[in-house]
């Protein structure tokens, strides 16, 4: 099957300008791209009218959390029984996509094969959703984020408990014998659950090491929770691939992580504080209480850090944490909007990273741009996101959603447009 999307603003996913131009897809891959129109063949194509909307890359979400069920306390994801918890996972893949993310690497399941099967669904082409890395839990020590436990009752949360060596490495063997495609181990603290405890390490190098060991001799990747400088540091040195939060780095780490840029990826997830300081009252967070969770201060430093680490051009991912009621699943673009607002990023710069560092954290070095020989993962916007970030926000503004060459979402009508109508010319002929 080709098609020939003509008539549109295309954002090719680098950061550069849109241009008005025309693009073939043949099968899943991209076969043509040029600027201004009838310059590339529309033989044997669907030819769609953009009427002027953008093409761009599909979306994709670094630090997804998909077995999130838009909660209010983690121990929620204990509460939820395992068959429950396929379901709502599978709901949040279709959400995902119905929003515009095409790929979502995981940072972390609730439960050690939850996303491992909806990630076999999607690829088998039984369900619908995108691309999907699929985590292990979040792999914590006792008392590090996470551990739901109380000494008198037991409560389980996203969490795989394990101290020591020795535990680190039976418990990232048992995740990755299950099929996950990333460890998650929890390096530092947080504030969301123990105040104060952002800036300490929850593992000691030995478990880190451990974990790393066995990540890296079997081929799996590693991501860490890593707010504290010293986790950081631990990461950098294990080999971790994606580092999370990060904000507690001094600047000494800031050089370290820029001399590791071609091999790692960052995400700061500001998302999730953002909202909780902001859009969280009706959930008793009031703005003394957020305070008090020391919330502010984290957007703060976070800021702080990124505004630099931007300068530095190390690859930092917009997204993050989405999935809890303040920030539900599909509200994730947006982040974009917290990047270009409090770390200084255009919003062509800030989509390139959702798009082409997208394609690049997944580890597909032919997804993430509009390029010939790349696969088609494809959004029709209304309107230009690169003049107006925030109108990703809006579903209806994505007029067509394409993932490998195939609709999910089939092109429809510009909405204010007014004349004419992004359709097929096969539909305007009959
Ligand atoms: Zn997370």
């Amino acid at each position: 099957m080709a098609r020939v999307f003509e008539n549109v603003l295309v954002f090719d996913g680098t950061g550069s300008s849109p241009f008005p131009g025309e693009v073939r897809i043949e099968g899943n891959r991209i076969a043509a791209v040029a600027k201004g129109s009838h310059k590339i063949s529309q033989e044997g194509a669907e030819v769609i009218d953009g009427q002027g909307a953008t093409l761009m890359p599909g979306l994709c979400e670094p630090h997804a959390h998909i077995t999130y069920p838009d909660m209010l306390k983690l121990r929620e994801l204990g509460d939820t029984p395992p068959e429950e918890h396929v379901f709502v996972t599978m709901h949040n893949a279709r959400k995902m996509l119905d929003a515009g993310f095409t790929s979502l690497y995981s940072a972390a399941s609730s439960k050690p094969r939850t996303e491992v099967v909806v990630r076999n669904e999607i690829n088998a082409g039984r369900i619908p959703g995108p691309r999907f890395r699929a985590a292990s839990p979040e792999i914590v020590s006792t008392g590090g984020l996470g551990d739901e436990r109380q000494l008198h009752m037991y409560h389980q949360g996203i969490e795989l408990i394990a101290d020591g060596a020795d535990e680190v490495r039976r418990t990232v063997r048992m995740c990755i014998r299950e099929g996950v495609d990333q460890i998650k181990i929890n390096i530092s603290g947080d504030n969301f659950v123990r105040l104060g405890q952002d800036g300490a390490c929850t593992y000691t190098e030995e478990e880190v090491k451990a974990a790393a060991d066995e990540a890296n001799e079997r081929g799996v990747w590693l991501s860490c929770h890593s707010r504290a400088d010293k986790s950081v540091r631990m990461a950098l040195k294990f080999g971790f691939r994606v580092l999370y939060h990060c904000e507690h780095s001094t600047d000494a780490t800031l050089d370290l992580i820029e001399a590791a840029k071609d091999r790692i990826f960052l995400a700061p997830a500001i998302g999730a504080n953002y909202r909780l300081a902001h859009h969280a009252q009706e959930w008793g967070i009031t703005h003394d209480v957020a305070d008090r969770m020391g919330v502010f201060k984290t957007i703060e430093q976070t800021a702080q850090t990124y505004n630099k680490l931007r300068k530095r051009g190390v690859r930092v991912l917009p997204g993050g944490d989405y999935g809890f009621i303040w920030n539900p699943i599909g509200t994730n673009a947006r982040d974009f909007e917290y990047f270009v607002n409090l770390f200084g990023y255009t919003p062509a710069e800030t989509l390139s990273a959702a798009t082409m560092l997208g394609g690049q954290i997944m580890g597909m070095p032919d997804l993430g741009l509009i390029k010939e020989g790349f696969l088609a993962d494809l959004l029709l916007v209304d309107g230009d996101p690169t003049a107006d970030i925030k109108i990703l926000q809006d579903q209806d503004n994505l007029l067509m959603i394409m993932k490998d060459g195939a609709y999910y979402k089939a092109p429809r009508p510009r909405r204010k447009a007014g004349k004419g109508s992004a359709r097929t010319r096969e539909m305007a002929d009959a």
